[in-house]
Parts: structure tokens; C-alpha cells; sequence
């Protein structure tokens, strides 16, 4: 119980549920998992509301249904290895450990990497192991993964990503020109790739070897 719980249910019947998202492990999650914690304390007021809100060093907490749509499309049992691109303040981190079994997240801003740590290990989320690198790399000792979700803009799917999927695998991601890309998930079958589009979204870009130079 904490004094935004009111406010975490609103968000997650009002923001995900109702547009569609209703799969209960997934609505579950966002009510159990405490945003506000994830948020810089001048913006705490606003940690449920409808949008993304800045985490400083330029970059930004995605807003609540963009996390939901992003988790949904990975398609998460429970069992998968995860890796997630981006950590930011850590949020979607420890919303895809409430959904997979093991969740590796790179961040490649030292000082956001060292708060996303410290936040998620005070919440005791014990199946996320976070890492400080350059992700458009991805993170090879780790791989496969059963999933890959990208939380910056990339010029094109990086094929380092692509090939640490296993099998079955989905990669989703931001694709496109800065500040207007639009949602792709890639699904890697049989040895091959197969992609599909979904909605326009905006993103901060991603840095890095694959990212915006
Ligand atoms: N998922 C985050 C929001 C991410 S904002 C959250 O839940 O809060 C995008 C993040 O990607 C920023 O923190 C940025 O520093 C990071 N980033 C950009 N390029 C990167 C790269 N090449 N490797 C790892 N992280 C990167």
C-alpha cells in the first residue's frame, strides 16, 4: 500500500485497459508496480499521468500505455530471457520482471544506469540485471533472448539485436527519423526475420555504434 495505489489503478483502467490492453498478468503488473518511485521527486506529482515526464540528462520515463503496448507486443508467459535497450529510469525494467524470468537492460548514461540500479534493487527486483554499455550492441553474454525491446529511436533495426534472438524470438522497437518513428516487431522464424509496423510514436534517440551518430 502506498499513497499513490488510487492513482496506479486509474492509470491502469483508464491509460491501458480501456485502449485494448487487457490481459490480466499484464494489468497486474502495472498496478503493482510503483512509477512514481521511478520518477525525479520534482515531477512525482505527475508520475501516473498520461504522458512521458523527463528523468533528466535529456532523456525521458515513456508514458504508461507506450510501456503497455511495447510489453504486450513482446507476448511474455513468464518464462522468457529478456533484454530491454534503454533503461532510463529503470520502470520498464521492473515492469517486463514482473512478466519474463530473467530481464537484462543496458543503459549508456553512467548516472541514470547507477539510479535505475538502485531503485530496482530497492524494490527487490532480483530477476533484473542491469548493465552499463553501449545496447545497440546488444548484450552477448546474456544471449539469445526471447525477447529484445528497444526504448530509443534507432535509425533501422541493428542486426546485432536481430541476431541475439533466438528462435521464435520477438524484437520491438522505435524506427525512424528523430522525433517521429514508428513501432516495429520483429519476429525471427525459422531463420528468418519477418517485421511488421504498428503506431507512430516519439522517442529520444538511440546512441551508440547502431544508434544516431
Ligand atoms: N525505458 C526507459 C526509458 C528510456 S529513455 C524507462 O522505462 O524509463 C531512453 C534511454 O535510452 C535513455 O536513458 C538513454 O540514455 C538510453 N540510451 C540511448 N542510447 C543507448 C544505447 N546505445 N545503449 C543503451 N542505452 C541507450
Amino acid at each position: 500500500m502506498d499513497a499513490y495505489e488510487s492513482d496506479r489503478k486509474e492509470m491502469t483502467r483508464r491509460q491501458i485497459a480501456a485502449r485494448g490492453l487487457r490481459d490480466p498478468r499484464l494489468l497486474a503488473a502495472f498496478e503493482s508496480v510503483p512509477r512514481h518511485l521511478f520518477v525525479p521527486e520534482e515531477y512525482r506529482q505527475r508520475s501516473y499521468a498520461d504522458g512521458p515526464l523527463p528523468i533528466g540528462y535529456g532523456q525521458t520515463i515513456s508514458q504508461p500505455y507506450i510501456v503497455a503496448l511495447m510489453t504486450h507486443l513482446l507476448e511474455l508467459t513468464g518464462r522468457e530471457r529478456v533484454l530491454e535497450v534503454g533503461t532510463g529510469s529503470g520502470y520498464q525494467a521492473a515492469i517486463l520482471s514482473r512478466l519474463a524470468a530473467e530481464v537484462h537492460t543496458v543503459e549508456i548514461v553512467p548516472e541514470l544506469f547507477a539510479q535505475a540500479e538502485r531503485t530496482l534493487s530497492e524494490l527487490g527486483c532480483a530477476n533484473v540485471h542491469s548493465h552499463l554499455a553501449d545496447g545497440s550492441l546488444g548484450w552477448t553474454a546474456a544471449a539469445p533472448y526471447d525477447g529484445i525491446l528497444v526504448t530509443a529511436a534507432a535509425p533501422s533495426a541493428p542486426r546485432a539485436l536481430l541476431d541475439q534472438l533466438a528462435e521464435g524470438g520477438r524484437l520491438v522497437l522505435p524506427v525512424g527519423g528523430l522525433g517521429y518513428q514508428e513501432l516495429e516487431i520483429w519476429r525471427k522464424e525459422n531463420e528468418e526475420f519477418k517485421r511488421k509496423s504498428s503506431l507512430g510514436v516519439a522517442f529520444v534517440p538511440l546512441r551508440g555504434e547502431y544508434g544516431w551518430k
